[in-house]
């Protein structure tokens, strides 16, 4: 009752207002209080034919292929990726503010598309043994106070039941922003920033790495190499946007 009544009160004095557009959410459907629908529909989805490598949509030109022009110079070491939208427009802004604004809760709304992904396209998750966030450096992570990548796998992992291995990989330096890079420079930038933790076990595990974006697939491709090194089977990649 009186949490309720506090509740109210705060509500008076800040009213939950939609995190894109900046209206007001009272009396109007939204996503979990923090996006309006109709800012929530612009979101652009990533569309099949999806290249078989990066999960990218495919274009016409490349369809008797399955796989796009990026991907068929073989730099990819993950077995594959999928990402429910397309990073551009709201998705951006909102992962823009989940990183980088501390808006930690937003890890709930942004995960349920992600599962959504598996179900819609029916993905068979049944033979993942675990997910492993992409780490940090521990520099950002202080910066951010949380590892946006390990938010969402608790997501994802608690609704399809599979366990999280948050602590696997480690970054072992520091690199630098891939921001500007050139997709070949970007491949160099990672090399050898992960490590794999001695004492978990890797061998025919099959694993899910989860992260927030795929640019290059650079990083991930990384620490799929890894794990792979260390004995893992298949690695896929979810990310929420590509
Ligand atoms: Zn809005
Ligand atoms: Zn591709």
């Amino acid at each position: 009752m009186l949490r309720g009544l506090m509740q109210g009160l705060a509500d008076l004095v800040y009213p939950k207002a939609c995190l894109l557009c900046k209206k007001s959410l009272k009396g109007t459907a939204s996503i979990d209080e923090v996006v309006c629908l109709g800012c929530w529909s612009k979101a652009k989805k990533n569309l099949p034919p999806f290249c078989t490598s990066c999960g990218r949509h495919l274009e016409k030109a490349n369809l008797n292929k399955n796989i796009c022009p990026a991907c068929a110079k073989g730099k990819l070491c993950f077995d594959r990726a999928f990402s429910p939208f397309l990073y551009d427009g709201v998705i951006k802004e909102l992962v823009r503010q989940f990183k980088y604004c501390g808006k930690m809760h937003l890890a709930r709304t942004l995960a349920r598309p992600m599962s959504g992904f598996i179900k819609e396209y029916g993905l068979d998750v049944d033979f993942i043994d675990y997910i492993i966030p992409v780490p940090l450096d521990r520099r950002k992570t202080r910066e951010r106070e949380f590892n946006q990548a390990q938010a969402l796998s608790e997501h994802i992992g608690s609704e399809f039941n599979i366990g999280i291995l948050a602590d696997a990989l480690r970054r072992n330096r520091i690199t630098a922003s891939q921001t500007g890079l050139e997709i070949g420079e970007r491949f160099k930038n990672v090399e050898g920033c992960f490590s794999l933790k001695n004492e978990v076990p890797m061998a025919n595990k099959n694993i899910l790495l989860v992260d927030d974006v795929l640019t290059t697939g650079s990083t991930a491709s990384e620490a799929a190499r890894v794990l792979k090194n260390g004995g893992a089977g298949i690695v896929f990649v979810l990310t929420l946007a590509n």
